[in-house]
């Protein structure tokens, strides 16, 4: 198992709250037992008002040269900075947990999945041109990223102890290109026979979220479709503030909060820092740091479930910065 003594993580604090979110996440970290190395730069909004560009090539050598990167927000910018270390870095998984915190506005209660997105094909290959009477996209699903996603769930699933991965498809409409993911999936799967496997049609699942989501442990699927269901996911469990992501290739990994820069909140520590600290909560994971993302997620987990020292979008009264120090305090008490 790879553990380092120094993570070397670039971190991008970005717009708006992004800061705010990214300087109460560190605040937090600082009581991890784990050691971090820091490198600070920034893009975004502001930073292409200074200089003309989002997101310098400096910035994507500096990532490229880290073990992770932890990202706060972009405003307007947000797809250019997002879509280019996404490319650079091939990051071609995205991951987003669907978990229901206590203290939450969750629609069930024990929720506890993750999404697994292919993120560099399908739909959204760029392959888009006008006809003479319309317009078609092409779906491009290649054995090759269909394989390294469906092994990426698998691998995911083992090392967090999840015992079921779902393949989610239309392959009995789209017989070709949801034909190889599937096939795929289960070609990956017969190197995982004590992890369970099924899988299911795109528009049951989409049911399924919503009449029995406990069916779910690590799903797997093509990138539109991850699109949607991670979206219906976070409306499973309910609020922004609450959601993280992480986006992971084969040597980097950069973690977000699911919000933006959200100008409306911003500079008035008024921002949840949940979905940041659970971002945190995820490099953890893929720097095989297990002890140490469930002692994290633990304290964040006292925290919303004593529901005293949180934000006003918990129902709370406290800042972005109290509610970190409150974390950091459970941290250090764990
Ligand atoms: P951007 O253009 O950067 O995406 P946005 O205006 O779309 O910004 P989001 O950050 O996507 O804003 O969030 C939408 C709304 O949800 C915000 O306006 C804010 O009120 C609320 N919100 C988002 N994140 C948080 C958070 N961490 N804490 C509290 N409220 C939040
Ligand atoms: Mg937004």
């Amino acid at each position: 198992m790879k553990v380092w003594d120094m993570y070397k993580i670039a971190v991008i604090p970005g717009d708006g709250i992004g800061k705010e979110v990214m300087e109460a996440t560190l605040h937090v970290l600082e009581s991890s037992n784990v050691d971090f190395e820091y490198s600070f730069a920034d893009a975004g909004d502001e930073y292409a008002e200074k200089t003309g560009i989002p997101l310098s090539e400096e910035t994507v050598n500096l990532v490229k040269q880290s073990q992770a990167c932890l990202f706060g927000a972009a405003g307007e910018t947000a797809a250019d900075v997002i879509v280019k270390l996404r490319k650079e870095l091939d990051l071609y998984v995205n991951l987003r947990p669907v978990k229901s915190y206590p203290g939450t506005k969750y629609l069930f209660e024990g929720l506890d999945f993750v999404i697994v997105r292919e993120n560099t094909e399908g739909l959204y290959s760029g392959l888009e041109e006008y006809t003479q009477d319309g317009a078609t996209a092409t779906r491009v699903i290649t054995k090759a990223a269909s394989e390294r996603i469906c092994k990426f769930a698998f691998e995911y699933a083992e090392k967090t102890a999840r015992s079921k991965v779902t393949a989610v498809h239309k392959a009995n409409v789209l017989k070709k290109t949801d034909g190889v993911f599937k096939d795929s999936f289960y070609k990956v799967a017969e190197n995982f026979s004590h992890i369970e496997t099924d899988d299911r049609y795109v528009d049951a699942t989409a049911m399924f979220f919503i009449t029995q989501p406990q069916m779910f442990d690590v799903v797997v699927t093509t990138n539109l479709y991850g699109d949607i269901l991670s979206d219906e996911g976070a409306g499973l469990v309910g609020g922004l503030g609450l959601i993280p992501s992480a986006n992971i290739g084969e040597t980097n990994g950069l973690f977000e909060p699911v919000h933006g820069s959200a100008p409306d909140i911003a500079g008035k520590g008024l921002a949840n820092p949940s979905a940041m600290i659970l971002s945190a909560v995820l490099m953890l994971e893929y720097l095989d740091e297990y002890d140490e993302a469930r002692r994290l997620e633990n304290a964040l987990l006292k925290v919303l479930d004593e529901g005293k020292v949180v934000t006003k979008d918990l129902g709370g009264e406290s800042s972005t910065m109290e509610m970190a120090e409150e974390v950091r305090s459970k941290l250090e008490a764990l």
